[in-house]
């Protein structure tokens, strides 16, 4: 790869694209010998999607059965939703199946809840972005302080001065990952369970833990108590999946019904099916927990080493990627370019993210052979 020419061909990209930096993904369209070796900006799990595309083959594709899979329609929503009841020990008329999370954010914010949502910035830029007129965001700022870690007494006061009726917590946040317990989330619901909604996106919490055991915490079980409660959940990210498309939200009874009543029959294919039908398969989430724990072990020696690497700040994380800051002088998206052309390595940078102060690029945690590639790229690069 000569790099120079990249640049030169990036400069002249640049140059047409005026005052905007062309998008990564047009860079790579339009100079195809760029290599990404590493792709870092993807945030799943690897040896999940093995785990997976082994159970896939033996069931479907083996047997053939992926024919039939083709060929028919898939079970409507509400049939799948008892797949996934089956597995997570709620209600299925409490659980909306979406194709991907994404659309049960979309649908939620269309549909479901109006008025006022506060969000906390940054952010997954679908919660505002998806709002129309029917509901007006409001930007709630992390403190650079704390990390842009989400301080809910502070929340709290904004949710109240200004009479917001929806709220939204990821928990773990993306792009910062920070966590907050399970006792400070219940206390939050507790205390606002007459608001209009509590949104709490859990699509990264396989990636949490409290114990030494890194067994997984969720407000899973709290959709009884709390009427209010909306709880996103993708699969793309913890097992592997994203092109799949697999997701569900859960929510009160009134509300998955009235979608369900105006659309999203066969909203998610036979192959997404398969995979619901899978969780229930013991064997399977045993060899899940397995995975899990192995990518979670290896994540930490991970951080552990960009964490000695200087001119970065790395900020604290409990889910599959980090947020740098970068303390060299450069701005994210030359650093990103850099990394892409000297190293193959492919990160994202955070140049877009409403609510950062400063320059910072987000980093995956992938195998361990890849991270130990992402560790001596930035060390030769930021030392
Ligand atoms: C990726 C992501 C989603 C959407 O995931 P799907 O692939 O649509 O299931 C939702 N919320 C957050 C916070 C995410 O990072």
């Amino acid at each position: 790869m000569r790099v120079k020419e990249l640049y030169l061909k990036y400069k002249k990209l640049k140059e047409n694209a005026g005052t905007h930096s062309p998008s990564i993904s047009t860079l790579i369209s339009s100079i195809p010998e760029i290599e990404i070796d590493i792709d870092a900006c993807f945030l799943s799990n690897p040896y999940a999607t093995k785990l997976f595309f082994e159970y896939f083959k033996k069931d479907l594709v083996v047997t053939e059965k992926i024919y039939s899979t083709l060929e028919y329609y898939p079970s409507q929503n509400s049939v799948i939703a008892e797949d996934i009841s089956r597995t997570i020990g709620i209600d299925s008329k409490q659980i909306f199946v979406c194709n991907g999370a994404i659309e049960g954010i979309q649908a939620v914010l269309h549909n479901v809840i109006n008025g006022k949502l506060s969000i906390p910035i940054p952010t997954f830029s679908s919660y505002y972005e998806f709002c129309k007129s029917n509901l007006t965001p409001y930007y709630y700022q992390t403190s650079k302080e704390e990390d842009y870690c989400l301080n809910l007494r502070s929340y709290q006061k904004f949710i109240d001065e200004n009479e917001i009726n929806n709220v939204l917590i990821i928990n773990p946040s993306n792009p910062v990952g920070s966590y907050l317990s399970l006792n400070e989330i219940g206390n939050f619901i507790e205390f606002n369970k007459s608001l209009d909604s509590i949104i709490i996106d859990e699509s990264f919490i396989h990636f949490s833990y409290e114990s030494k055991n890194l067994d997984m915490c969720s407000v899973h079980n709290l959709i009884n108590k709390y009427d209010n409660l909306v709880i996103v959940k993708s699969m793309s990210k913890d097992f592997g999946i994203a092109g799949l498309r697999a997701g569900y939200v859960l929510m009160n009874r009134k509300r998955v019904a009235s979608l369900l009543e105006h659309g999203y029959l066969w909203n998610v294919s036979g192959l997404t099916e398969y995979f619901f039908k899978l969780l229930q398969n013991v064997d399977f989430r045993n060899e899940y927990e397995d995975v899990r724990k192995e990518y979670l072990l290896d994540s930490f020696d991970y951080i552990e080493a960009l964490n000695k690497i200087k001119k970065i700040k790395i900020i604290n994380t409990k889910a599959n990627f980090v947020l740098i800051e970068i303390l060299n002088g450069k701005d994210s998206e030359e650093v990103t370019l850099d990394l892409l052309f000297r190293y193959g390595v492919y990160v994202r940078s955070c140049s877009d993210k409403i609510g950062l102060t400063g320059q910072y690029i987000r980093v995956a945690a992938r195998s361990k052979e890849e991270n130990l590639k992402i560790v001596s790229a930035f060390k030769e690069y930021f030392q």
